[in-house]
């Protein structure tokens, strides 16, 4: 496995392999790798002649406010992840590299990153997404490139994007992988501690029961977000948000009959965590 550096390396790099016929996958991360991000890469090495993982904190998702000079970062470690799954390049830029002197220009997605995580954490959060996923488009070109349904509204802004802007790339959505107790593996699990990391599974349980109240008949949203709510009452655990959501537009339902987004958000010990379940429509 290579690393490389700068863009001008990576795109020699790729058009070497493209010239010999390689398919080409990307797997775009901010690393701490967890076993989420190598489900990725392995669904990447099983499809794509040339897997290149991205590496890249991105400045601009963060809020002043948010945690940017404490996200975990172990790029050492990571590379050994990545190699032993097989990738073949791990592109891993200093910020300069993505963000020269000058750099002015901002993808912005309306309507879907309005709420949920826009409405929460602001809608830079989604433009420095946009942004950063379009120039990794740019740079490595993939056939394919795999995100995680834990960031549920990411997958839709970056499909939303590829549309709106017609590149020629095929987004795959990966389910969530989690802790044997349930928690959505993150990078920022590490911030919890050992009583907030117990509580943490509370988030799963919840839309555990939400999901089970809906697969015995109920359509309704009122009832499913209840059962949300209660089982993070319990575990002590203030909300967010938790919505009930259109799982294509995002809209806001009161009903389930075309496949739903259960989401929550919230503050457990030092991390902000997030999960999701998708209520399958009977549409
Ligand atoms: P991150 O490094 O947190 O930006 O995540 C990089 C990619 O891994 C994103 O597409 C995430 O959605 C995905 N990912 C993160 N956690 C998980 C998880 N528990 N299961 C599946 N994918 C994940």
């Amino acid at each position: 496995m290579r690393i490389i550096r700068t863009i001008a390396e990576v795109r020699d790099a790729v058009r070497a392999a493209r010239d010999t016929g390689a398919s080409v996958g990307l797997v775009p991360t901010m690393g701490a790798f967890h076993e989420g991000h190598l489900s990725l890469i392995r669904r990447a090495r099983a499809a794509s002649d040339l897997v290149v993982v991205s590496l890249f904190v991105n400045p601009t998702q963060f809020g002043a406010n948010e945690d940017l000079g404490a996200y975990p970062r172990d790029e050492a470690g990571d590379a050994a992840l990545a190699e032993a799954e097989g990738a073949d390049i791990l592109f891993a830029p200093a910020v300069e590299e993505i963000y020269p002197d000058g750099f002015a220009t901002t993808i912005h997605v309306a309507g879907l990153t309005e709420v949920l995580d826009g409405a929460s954490r602001g809608t830079h959060h989604f433009d420095g997404v946009a942004t950063v996923v379009t120039k990794l488009f740019g740079i490595v070109r993939p056939d394919v490139a795999y995100f995680g349904q834990k960031d549920a509204q990411q997958v839709l802004v970056v499909r939303r994007v590829v549309r709106d802007l017609d590149l020629d790339v095929r987004i795959e959505a990966c389910p969530i992988v989690r802790e044997a107790d349930g928690l959505a593996m993150s990078s920022r699990n590490v911030y919890l501690d050992p009583a907030a990391r117990q509580q943490a599974a509370a988030l799963n349980r919840a839309l555990d029961a939400a999901s089970a109240l809906h697969q015995h008949g109920e359509r309704q949203s009122e009832p499913i977000l209840d059962a949300v709510r209660r089982v993070l009452a319990e575990a002590g655990i203030a909300p967010e948000y938790i919505e009930l959501r259109d799982a294509d537009d995002l809209h806001e339902i009161t009903r389930v009959e075309n496949d739903a987004l259960l989401a929550v958000a919230a503050r457990v010990g030092a991390a902000r965590l997030i999960d999701n379940h998708i209520l399958r429509g009977d549409a």
